[in-house]
């Protein structure tokens, strides 16, 4: 949690200059913005709450500031905790920017009243349709494909082809999962739900229960783990967490050495993707400089920023691929609308309980 108190000074109304323990004596004018226009905060000042936990976004951040004289304050917490903040917060809240993973986790704050619709002819230009809130509520920045991992000494790429061989009574003891109450698996389900019907939904999980080699458990990392340690022959999880350990120490590579990936659905619908996605916060103050620093992430120089480290797909043309993504080949993508997911989401959660996918 970083710069916090920048922001908790914002929540208490103080002057978004200098120390914010230490309000301006009354005749200490506020610095007008011409007279300092290459220093950052000179241009004003967003608050931007993260669920996002990189190294590399500091300097994402830093870009913006260097370019714009636009200040970032950053919080950075889980995406349960930023919703539950902002709650209390209310119409008080200072954020300006709310930066989360999964369209699922974007329609938790947009259902919740946290975001606003805006609009950008750069940002309707540059992102794909699919990968954007249809009014303006967030905007899809880095793509990430759910996808299988499997080990090759057991099972053929042909047998993990599809999600629906994750279900397969042939996989039987064999399929690693995480928890369902996890996003990402919750965005996955809604797809399925949106597109085959909560019967056909029902049923894959039942099958995926019955073939599990253990108990859900983990993230994805640790469902890599398993497979690359025989725990279990396929586990489905995002991409960019099998290419950080893949583009990782010695150790980690030896791991994805012994695996391989399959983008399912290749014959049908496409292979589930997701992304990071950025929002106007519904009581920024500054709606017009969260706007800019979105159409920042969405510029070339930006999308590098935001992907090179996470390994995720950048969205827009022209974009360079983060090191290590050149290997995996195109493949089709779902095209689901991604704002239709959350839609899905207490119905996917009471699916997967039912089905005993803890
Ligand atoms: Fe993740």
């Amino acid at each position: 949690m970083k710069r916090i108190l920048a922001v908790a000074g914002l929540a208490m109304g103080l002057v978004a200059c200098g120390n914010p323990t230490s309000p301006p004596a009354p005749e200490a004018p506020v610095t007008p913005a011409e007279e300092a226009p290459a220093e950052a905060g000179a241009a004003g000042t967003i608050n931007v709450y993260s669920a996002r936990h990189y190294d590399s976004d500091k300097a994402m951040y830093a870009a913006f500031e260097a370019e714009t004289g636009i200040r970032v304050n950053v919080r950075e917490s889980g995406a349960p905790e930023l919703l539950e903040t902002m709650k209390a917060e209310g119409e008080r809240s200072p954020a300006d920017v709310i930066i989360a993973s999964d369209a699922g986790a974007l329609y938790r704050f947009q259902e919740g009243g946290f975001t606003q619709g805006v609009t950008s002819e750069k940002l309707s230009a540059a992102i794909p349709e699919t990968l954007r809130e249809k009014d303006g509520h967030w905007f899809g920045l880095a793509k990430r494909a759910r996808i299988i991992v499997f080990d090759p000494q057991v099972v053929s790429a042909d047998e993990v082809d599809t999600y629906a061989d994750l279900a397969d009574p042939r996989l039987k003891g064999e399929v690693c999962v995480r928890s369902s109450t996890n996003i990402y698996n919750l965005s996955l389900m809604g797809e399925l739900i949106g597109r085959n019907g909560a019967d056909a939904a029902a049923q894959w999980a039942e099958g995926v229960v019955a073939n599990m080699a253990r108990a859900p458990q983990g993230g994805d990392t640790a469902q890599i783990d398993a497979v690359a340690a025989g725990e279990c022959a396929v586990a489905l999880v995002n991409h960019y967490y099998w290419m950080r350990l893949a583009t990782g120490t010695p150790e980690e590579r030896l791991k994805t050495s012994r695996t391989q990936l399959s983008f399912p659905d290749q014959e049908g619908n496409g292979t589930h993707v997701n992304v990071t996605a950025a929002a106007v916060a519904a009581h920024s103050k500054s709606p017009d400089l969260a706007v800019q620093f979105i159409e920042f992430l969405a510029t070339p120089e930006g999308q590098a920023l935001l992907t090179t480290e996470t390994k995720e797909f950048p969205v827009v043309a022209g974009a360079a691929i983060p090191a290590g993504l050149e290997q995996i080949p195109g493949f089709k993508e779902s095209d689901f609308p991604l704002s239709e997911l959350g839609v899905h989401q207490p119905e996917a959660q009471a699916i997967f309980d039912r089905a005993g996918w803890n």
